[in-house]
C-alpha cells in the first residue's frame, strides 16, 4: 500500500494498568486525531497496547477499546515478561505494519504532546528521536539520585546511554529493522538503541506524576534492571576483578617479605591479626570475583538456550487482517 503519510504505531506496555488506560487512551487518541487531521500521519495509525500478563482487567479494557476506538489494537502476552520484554514484543510486532513507532509508558508520566515533535523530527529525516526528561521533580529523590548515579556509572564503564532518557522514543522502520537484529536474551533496550547509529536527536520534556495506580517498578525490579544493564553491556566489572586480583598479589608479596624479614630478625611472633586479615580479605575478594564471574556465566547460560523473549497469546491486528482476508474470499 503506497502511502504518502507515515503509519505511526504507539506501543504502550501495560502491566496492571486498569486505572490508567481510560485516560491514556483519551490523551493518545487526541494526539492521533490531531496528527491525522494535519495530514502528518496515516489515519490507519495504531495505539498498540501490550498487555504484559496483567492480573487485573487490563486486557478486558484493551478489548473494549479495540471494539470502539479505531486506533486501538492489542497484543496479549501469555504471562508477565517484564517491561522490556513487553516493549520488544510490541516493537517487533509493530514493525510489520508501521513506518515509525513511538514507545511510551501507560501511566502518562511522559508528556504525550512530545509526540508532535517526534513526528516533526521524523519528517526532517531523523531515524531515532529520544524523549529526554528535563526535570525529574516528580520522581522520588531516591529514584532520581539512584538514576543519576546509575547513568554516571554506566558512562564510566563505557556504556553509551542517553542520560535521563527512559523508553520514550520514536524509531523509524529502518531503525527498528536493525534493532530487531540484536537478538540478545538479556534485554536493555535503551543501551542497544544508541548502538544502532543513524541520524538521531533529542526532544526535551518535563516528567509528570504517574496518572493513577502505583509504580510497577519496585526497588527489587529496579536493581535487577540496573544490574542487567551493567553486565549486559560491559566487561568492566570482570576487568576490575582482574586488577583487584593483581593488586592483592602485590600486597601478598609485600606481606610475605615482611613475614620473612620478621622471622629472620625474630623480633616478633607472627601476628594473629595479619593472618586473620589476609584470610578475610583474600576470601572476600575471591567470593566477589566468583560472584561476578558467575553473573556472566549465568548470562552465557541464558543466551545459549536461545529461548524466545516473549510469547504472544493474542494479536488483534492479525485477527483483524484475518477477518479482512476471509471477507475478501467470501466475496
Ligand atoms: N510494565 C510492564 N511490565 C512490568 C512492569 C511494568 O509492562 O512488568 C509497564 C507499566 O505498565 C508501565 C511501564 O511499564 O506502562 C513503566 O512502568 P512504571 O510506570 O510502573 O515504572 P516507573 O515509571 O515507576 O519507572
Ligand atoms: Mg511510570
Amino acid at each position: 500500500m503506497a502511502r504518502n503519510v507515515p503509519l505511526l504505531t504507539i506501543v504502550v506496555p501495560c502491566y496492571n494498568e486498569e486505572a490508567t488506560l481510560e485516560e491514556t487512551t483519551k490523551e493518545l487518541t487526541r494526539v492521533m486525531d490531531d496528527l491525522v487531521a494535519n495530514h502528518k500521519i496515516s489515519d490507519e495509525s495504531i495505539i498498540f497496547y501490550v498487555d504484559d500478563g496483567s492480573s487485573d482487567n487490563t486486557w478486558g479494557i484493551i478489548e473494549e477499546k479495540t471494539a470502539i476506538n479505531p486506533y486501538v489494537q492489542g497484543l496479549k502476552l501469555s504471562r508477565n515478561f517484564g517491561h522490556q520484554g513487553a516493549l520488544i514484543a510490541g516493537l517487533e510486532s509493530a514493525r510489520d505494519f508501521s513506518d515509525c513507532v513511538v514507545s511510551i509508558d501507560a501511566d502518562l508520566q511522559d508528556d504525550v504532546n512530545v509526540i508532535y515533535q517526534f513526528i516533526d523530527k521524523y519528517q526532517e529525516g531523523y531515524e531515532i528521536v529520544y524523549g529526554v526528561r528535563d526535570k525529574r521533580d516528580t520522581d522520588t529523590k531516591f529514584k532520581r539520585n539512584t538514576a543519576l548515579w546509575f547513568y554516571s556509572l554506566m558512562g564510566k564503564m563505557g556504556v553509551k546511554l542517553v542520560p535521563n532518557h527512559a523508553d520514550y522514543r520514536l524509531m523509524s522502520k529502518r531503525a527498528l529493522d536493525e534493532f530487531i537484529k540484536y537478538q540478545e536474551e538479556n534485554l536493555f533496550i535503551r543501551g542497544i538503541v544508541p548502538l544502532l547509529g543513524f541520524k538521531s536527536t533529542n526532544v526535551y520534556y518535563d516528567r509528570k506524576e504517574r496518572f493513577a495506580g502505583e509504580s510497577k517498578y519496585p526497588l527489587k525490579k529496579m536493581i535487577a534492571f540496573a544490574f542487567d544493564g551493567l553486565t549486559s553491556f560491559s566487561v568492566a566489572p570482570i576487568r576490575f576483578v582482574s586488577y583487584l586480583g593483581f593488586l592483592m598479589v602485590l600486597i601478598g608479596i609485600g606481606i610475605a617479605l615482611y613475614a620473612l624479614f620478621a622471622k629472620v630478625f625474630s623480633y616478633t611472633t607472627s601476628g594473629w591479626t595479619s593472618l586473620m586479615l589476609s584470610i578475610w580479605i583474600v576470601g572476600g575478594v575471591q567470593l566477589l570475583a566468583i560472584g561476578i564471574i558467575g553473573e556472566y556465566i549465568g548470562k552465557i547460560f541464558k543466551e545459549t538456550k536461545g529461548r524466545p523473549r516473549y510469547t504472544i497469546e493474542k494479536n488483534s491486528v492479525l485477527e483483524k487482517q484475518k477477518e479482512y482476508v476471509s471477507e475478501l474470499v467470501k466475496k
